[in-house]
């Protein structure tokens, strides 16, 4: 079957609820849960029996969110987290350790740029930075045993397109474990089908959609039988988890060596919230890249000079190649304007009236943000200018507004900020 937004839309809506019984999905918000007797006890300790333990490393209203991300990702299990930024350090706390490097490839949202460079650095993890051109550079990191590689698929703010399947596939030759931030991408990318081990979202952003729950989620594959690189000597640390638990071995990993001592972990009310986004999020993405590619054509032939629109649908932007070849449903609902200095950036910005002005993306409302003022304050130049960032920068993520009207605001906000400056 072809996997189209339409596909998606009866995946969703069908398995979000339930046929029989309540129709949407119910919440448990239960801390703990009774056992039947002391050998079940022993039983769901030990990951023989799945029933629920103690809601800090799960619950059923969890369990139905995951299951339905999990085959949204094509993966084969999940952990829900209690926010996008839970699921990137769950994942990178079970699997590195003092001394151990960690490469990441293109620009990356604040959080974890942070968590990388200063918390994991703190612990004792090295890591490198590259752009998604930098092959030399990759492959030789990969050579020289690092542990793991980390990207998004589509650079906040830079937009810069990896080629996922590629690096993929360099990770796979080297056995090096390839976590992917799909936050901006859902449906749209498919990093697992693609060679990657785990993928990431901040379901706070696209998968709600609403602004109503933090959340985040790690999607994992299957471990194989064979040829798995989990097995290689430098994850020898895993090993005895993955061998008892086999297929669903991610799972414990994450949750034993990261969820049960630090406690990132999703709530039932978050998980119900994130769900009722979740049922509409092919509709809206499917109509947030349409409005996309719209008010950037639009943007582009209309804009005064000295404020620049770039998106990889402009065929003007340097990944448009990467773009109509590998994000043939699009690339996710960010858009920026270079208006030159932040003067111009914040007139603009004050003048709009349709969107609204706040750090998040993947909103069903449009929003905008200068980056230099902001989100990246704390970075130096050097950092700021491999992140994309520049003077001027706005991000834009786009709604679901009519896109006509979307374009009109920042039209007319760009005119007049010109005018001032
Ligand atoms: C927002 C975001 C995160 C962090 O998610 P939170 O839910 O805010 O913790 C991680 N990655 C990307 C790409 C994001 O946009």
């Amino acid at each position: 079957m072809k996997k189209d937004f339409n596909y998606y839309n009866t995946l969703l809506v069908q398995s979000v609820g339930s046929k029989v019984g309540p129709i949407a999905p119910t919440i448990t918000p239960s801390a703990a849960f009774g056992y039947e007797d002391a050998q079940q006890a022993e039983a769901i300790f030990a990951g023989e029996v799945n029933a629920p333990l103690y809601a800090r490393v799960g619950n059923p209203t969890n369990a139905k969110l995951e299951s339905v991300v999990s085959q949204m990702e094509g993966g084969f299990g999940a952990i829900a987290t209690s926010s996008g930024m839970g699921a990137i350090s769950m994942v990178t706390t079970a699997f590195l350790k003092a001394g151990d490097e960690v490469l990441c490839i293109g620009g990356f949202f604040g959080g974890t740029y942070t968590l990388i460079t200063e918390t994991m650095k703190r612990f004792g993890v090295n890591n490198s930075f590259c752009g998604v051109d930098d092959i030399e550079h990759i492959e030789e990191r990969l050579k020289s045993g690092i542990k793991m590689v980390l990207m998004e698929s589509v650079g906040n703010p830079s937009l810069r397109l990896p080629d996922i399947k590629m690096i993929a596939d360099m990770c796979n030759v080297y056995e090096t474990l390839l976590m992917v931030d799909n936050t901006a991408t859902p449906l749209l990318i498919r990093p697992l089908e693609l060679g990657a081990d785990i993928v990431v979202h901040s379901s706070t952003k696209n998968i709600s959609g609403h602004s109503a729950a933090l959340g985040g989620i790690a999607v994992f594959r299957a471990v194989k039988e064979n040829s798995e690189k989990l097995f290689n000597e430098k994850y020898a640390e895993v090993h005895k988890i993955a061998k008892k638990m086999g297929s669903k071995a991610f799972i414990p990993i994450c949750k034993k060596r990261a969820i049960r001592d630090m406690g990132m972990t999703a709530n039932a009310f978050g998980s119900f919230l994130t769900m009722l986004g979740l049922e509409t999020l092919s509709l809206r993405m499917e109509r947030i890249n349409n409005s996309v590619v719209r008010v950037a054509k639009i943007l582009e032939e209309k804009l005064p000079e000295g404020v620049n629109v770039n998106h990889p649908s402009l065929s003007s932007n340097q990944d448009h190649q990467m773009y109509r070849r590998a994000f043939k449903q699009g690339c996710g609902p960010l858009l920026t304007l270079d208006c030159g200095t932040a003067q111009r950036a914040f007139s603009l910005l004050n003048r709009l009236q349709v969107a609204i002005l706040t750090a998040n993306i993947g909103d069903n409302r449009t929003l905008a943000l200068h980056m230099r003022s902001t989100i990246y304050s704390d970075f130096d130049e050097d950092t700021c200018r491999f992140n994309g960032v520049t003077d001027g920068l706005i991000r834009v993520s786009i709604g679901l507004e009519d896109p006509d009207t979307i374009a009109e605001d920042f039209l007319q906000a760009a005119d007049h900020s010109i005018k001032r400056y």
